[in-house]
């Protein structure tokens, strides 16, 4: 289809405004039609890519500026007195020529009017956490780099958030803006590689996506130091064979490659082509997806625990399936009426998402554990978490399995479209009354 007939909205091209987030009907206005504004995010690509990599510009600096509005237009330096390094240096410090790692005493002859500030690294911490806490609110697959950088992977996300997640990150670096005072750069890509070079390309307050189209091209002309491993030395070996650009590895034979770098080789071929299989992966804290259920008063009995059971498992599978992730590990939870915590799990052979599969592992476990104990709360919970793609393969020796993962799917459709009660199984049907939860809990 040509993309001039494509509807406005649908057209990547029509792109959006970074500070007002209105859709632009126009493909080559200079400007956002709604607010005036020029900073404009186009891309061929744009909805379609979701792997991220934020960065904070000039953290520490940020921070301080932040807190002591007076130092705003001033050229601020963190770091350790004269004899110390430059931690961070703010962006007019850096147009001054004053770098990080730079020796105190060089950079203040560079720029002799900086104010020099000693690190807060408790207060950085802080703020570093929150600015954690609201990347996870985006996505569960958040994996921090350091203090002030993160990659996220918004696959899957487009229904809980009602936006692309192009979107979501600009409403995001708007929201680090008004909430908590600094700014960040964004890089939207389809793998880690480039995500995190495009974060680097338009930095302070950037915004830059680079697609599956422009890759190779984009990569040619590059330094082969841009690529992810490729340090002093190494840069030296390959000045040495005559290797300037990641153009140069782009010509050159996969094998031919390994037998003179080994393992590195390898890495040079696949990242000089785009080639990045990397996953995102969740921070130690979020590896679990789960929800639980307190009782009005405690139950023992199958009839009655089972179908919160499944209310329940169906509460993690749709929380998996909005985040595009998948758990290997179902956990289930049990506290009884003197506040013993029961927890049990069974590892399955593929991650999964399905309501069904948790249920039923839940299932299991519960059944060794109504031997008459009087329960105040169940929760079922699925862990070992992974990106979608592997979960659920289709089961060729259960044909019943695959039936009942298809209904699965056309379950939650109806439940998109007409909420939540509009379809209920057999075992939550009706059953309301018996287990009313008293409050829910996620952990
Ligand atoms: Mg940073």
């Amino acid at each position: 289809m040509f993309a001039a007939m494509a509807p406005a909205v649908n057209n990547p091209l029509a792109g959006f405004c970074r500070d007002c987030l209105a859709r632009q009907p126009g493909i080559s206005a200079r400007r956002c039609e709604a607010c005036g504004s020029p900073r404009l995010a186009r891309h061929a690509e744009l909805y379609r890519l979701s792997l991220a990599h934020i960065d904070c510009d000039a953290f520490y600096a940020a921070v301080e500026k932040r807190d002591r509005p007076e130092l705003r237009d001033k050229p601020v330096i963190i770091g350790g007195g004269k004899r110390g390094v430059v931690s961070t240096a703010c962006y007019i410090a850096r147009i001054n020529g004053v770098r990080s790692a730079m020796p105190m005493f060089k950079a203040l002859a560079a720029c002799p009017e900086a104010v020099v500030i000693k690190p807060d690294m408790e207060k950085y911490a802080r703020v570093g956490r929150q600015v954690r806490e609201m990347m996870q609110a985006l996505t569960p697959l958040v994996e921090p780099i350091s203090i002030d950088e993160a990659f996220l992977d918004l696959a899957g996300t487009e229904k809980l958030h009602g936006m692309p997640p192009a979107l979501v990150l600009a409403r995001f670096a708007r929201n680090l803006e008004k909430e908590v005072g600094i700014s960040a750069s964004v890089g939207l890509s389809y793998c880690k590689f480039l995500a995190k070079i495009a974060s680097d390309m338009q930095k302070p307050r950037g915004f830059a996506v680079i697609g599956e189209e422009e890759a190779v091209s984009f990569l040619a002309d590059k330094p082969v130091t841009l690529i992810w491993g490729v340090g002093k030395a190494f840069d030296e070996v390959l000045e040495r064979d005559g290797i300037r650009t990641v153009g140069q590895l782009q010509k050159m034979e996969r094998g031919d490659l390994m037998k003179r770098y080994g393992t590195m080789g390898e890495r040079l071929y696949h990242l000089s082509r785009g080639m990045d299989e990397r996953r995102v992966h969740a921070d130690h804290e979020a590896k679990s997806v789960s929800a639980e259920t307190t009782f009005d008063t405690d139950l023992a009995s199958p009839e009655d625990l089972v179908p919160v059971l499944r209310a329940l498992s169906e509460k993690v599978s749709s929380r998996l399936k909005k985040a595009g992730i998948a758990g290997r590990t179902v956990v289930l939870k049990l506290k009884t009426s003197d506040f013993k915590i029961r927890t049990r799990n069974r590892q399955l052979a593929d991650p999964t998402r399905l309501a069904d599969r948790i249920f039923s592992t839940g299932l299991e476990l519960l059944r060794k554990e109504t031997d008459g104990t009087r329960y105040r709360l169940i929760g079922i919970g699925v862990g070992d978490l992974s990106d979608a793609a592997r979960a659920d393969p289709p089961d060729l020796v259960d044909l019943q399995s695959r039936k009942r993962a298809l209904a699965e799917g056309a379950i939650d459709n109806l439940r998109d479209k007409f909420g939540r009660s509009a379809v209920e199984t057999g075992y939550t049907f009706g059953k309301g009354r018996n287990a009313r939860p008293q409050r829910d809990g996620d952990s």
